[in-house]
């Protein structure tokens, strides 16, 4: 490629401009005009110093490849592995979604090779998509509905703070109303804490947001029974989910004991006296069974309890406790987000077991 510095002029020179300017580099008042002139000789060298290039105010080989990969935006071409391998800025945001979902690319480093591809399919794989490793519309457009999650501040991810629109191409969870329940709420209830600290409240709240993008991704109506940092009675999350005439309920919890051998997975359903809600059971043991082959946990059973949100809702309702915050192996789990994101999909896995078996009780 011929170089080009200040003084050219012409188409060139243009198609430099056009890109320095997308990235937001100030062309002065003549903006994109074909003439390398002051304005463009400074943006040239502030883009070269803030990719960690040879900083000459000349565009050559080096300067134009990276200036065509910095302006890649998802979206922009279709993504796959191919040789050589693609690369560019898309590539880069594709793997940081990734790594956040909890799909390991390895580094960000705007490659797409192998690992990219293997997580892509992970990705697909888990939101029902065919996993053919490729970027296109409509996986994207799945990496759109979990935006909200892409994020690094939870906060935007409550329905009340931020209305989303969600399309669905699965017809079982379009009218699936479901209320998440993050377990406790701090302050004042932080539920368990962990030996390093790490309090219950918290982690139901991350795992339950997980959950519940998920099921928003495929189009169900997701509700929370409280806000992250906020605290609500017992009864009170109950009386919501029955307001609305919620499907299902599932509140997330994590389990405590003040030994801190005592490890493994939990799950429960109504029951109490003689009674006990025959569906809350069968979610469960779906529940329980994803949660056991994806864990990898002792199994510590499905249980009937007599808990307040699993009695006072008319919905099938279950409460998980899928490891103990008080083992401090188990609570060093919970500090990976892979981890958590594998309890949020076991908990969608199994509820998707659950109504494809009895899909008109939903
Ligand atoms: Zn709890």
């Amino acid at each position: 490629m011929e170089l080009f510095k200040k003084g050219n002029k012409g188409k060139e020179v243009e198609d430099i401009q056009a890109k320095l300017s997308a990235l937001e580099y100030n062309l002065g008042q003549a903006g994109v005009d074909g003439i390398f002139g002051d304005y463009t000789d400074v943006a040239v060298r502030k883009f070269q110093q803030d990719r960690g290039l040879i900083v000459d105010g000349t565009v050559g080989e080096d300067t134009w490849r990276e200036l065509v990969e910095a302006t890649y935006r998802l979206g922009d071409r279709l993504l796959y592995l191919k040789v050589p391998y693609l690369r560019g800025d898309d590539v880069s945001q594709l793997q940081k979604w990734l790594n956040r979902l909890g799909f390991s690319t390895g580094a960000v480093d705007g490659i797409f090779g192998p690992t990219t591809e293997r997580a892509l399919m992970d990705f697909q794989k888990n939101v029902g998509l065919d996993s053919d490793g490729m970027l296109g519309p409509t996986t994207l457009d799945a990496f759109h509905n979990l935006r909200k999650i892409l994020h690094a501040d939870f906060k935007v991810a409550f329905p009340w703070e931020e209305k989303v629109e969600l399309t669905s191409s699965i017809a079982a969870f379009k009218d699936l109303k479901v209320v998440v329940d993050f377990g406790h709420g701090y302050p004042p209830d932080p539920g368990a804490i962990g030996p390093s600290g790490l309090k219950e409240s918290e982690i139901c709240e991350d795992l339950g947001l997980r959950f519940g993008n998920l099921l928003e991704l495929l189009g169900a109506r997701v509700v929370y029974a409280r806000e992250r940092g906020q605290f609500v009675g017992l009864s009170e999350r109950a009386n919501l989910a029955n307001k609305i005439g919620a499907d299902v309920f599932v509140s997330f919890h994590l389990n405590g004991s003040s030994n801190p051998k005592a490890e493994g997975t939990s799950t429960y359903y109504f029951a109490g006296g003689d009674q006990f809600s025959k569906e809350g059971k069968r979610l469960a043991q779906d529940i329980h069974e994803e949660l056991l082959s994806s864990l990898q946990r002792q199994d510590d059973r499905v249980h009937g309890k007599n808990f307040a949100v699993l009695r006072e809702t008319r919905m099938t309702a279950v409460l998980i406790e899928p490891v103990f915050i008080t083992n401090p192996y188990e609570e060093g789990l919970l500090k990976d987000e892979s981890f958590c994101q594998k309890i949020a999909i076991a908990v969608f896995d199994g509820l998707k077991t659950f109504l494809g078996i009895n899909t008109q009780d939903c």
